[in-house]
């Protein structure tokens, strides 16, 4: 095992998929620590240092939305969390309380990888800030000279349209949250309103999908918020 590894925190616990998990992400050759409460898991956050935590949001002892709070008063570990299906207001607050990504359960062990691998490189790149020009597919953002190309062609877009889609672009290949969107968009006072989101995302993907019904770039996570991809979906 290589020490420079990077150092996974797995807090979960259930005794099975503890162990599964741990020996999958073993094989990937990340260094892993478990614990099988949240109490425990906090304590080894301080005193171990990870570079990320996976954590369940069903802990016996602690509720994991305590956790994630409790982390962020002074940590800025990333956080992915598993949550079980049918729990999407228990994923769209652990993403309001800051943590990073999310899975649903069950799966697969390719798409954990990728999300472990893309948060990784997003916290690895932050010193940075972010970056200039993003592209994806056709798809082309100049963050500072405010200009969008979909191939040749440049789209116009509305100031409110350039910002949700600047928020989108800076958290690219993350879900943002209804929430995150409305009060970075529109402010504190508008994260109810959500029914501005619905008009103007209909009006992003008008603009910039070849077909707005199947959008290949602004993605809906359904009840959760919105995710603009990182790497083209065929
Ligand atoms: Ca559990």
């Amino acid at each position: 095992m290589k020490t420079t590894a990077p150092l996974l925190l797995l807090i979960e616990d259930d005794p099975q998929f503890r162990l599964l998990l741990r020996t999958t992400l073993e094989s990937q050759d990340y260094r892993v620590l478990t614990a099988a409460t949240g109490r425990d898991g906090l304590i080894e956050a301080r005193n171990q240092r990870p570079n990320l935590l996976i954590l369940d949001l069903g802990l016996p002892d602690i509720d994991g939305q305590d956790l994630i709070r409790r982390l962020r008063i002074s940590s800025e570990l990333p956080i992915i969390v598993l949550s079980a299906r049918d729990q999407e207001s228990d994923i769209t607050q652990a993403l309001d309380n800051g943590a990073d990504d999310y899975l649903t359960k069950p799966f697969s062990t390719a798409e954990l990888m990728s999300r472990i691998k893309a948060l990784l490189r997003r916290v690895a790149k932050l010193p940075g800030g972010a970056q200039e020009t993003f592209q994806v597919g056709e798809l082309k953002i100049e963050l500072t000279k405010r200009r969008v190309f979909v191939g040749e062609r440049e789209v116009h877009l509305t100031p409110i349209e350039f910002r949700l889609l600047s928020v989108l672009v800076r958290n690219a290949g993350f879900v943002v949250t209804h929430r995150q969107l409305l009060e970075k968009v529109w402010g504190a006072s508008y994260v109810e309103h959500s029914h501005y989101l619905r008009i103007y995302m209909g009006q992003l993907r008008h603009k910039i999908e070849s077909d707005p019904a199947r959008p290949r770039y602004l993605l809906t996570e359904a009840g959760v918020g919105y995710r603009l991809c990182e790497e083209e979906i065929q």
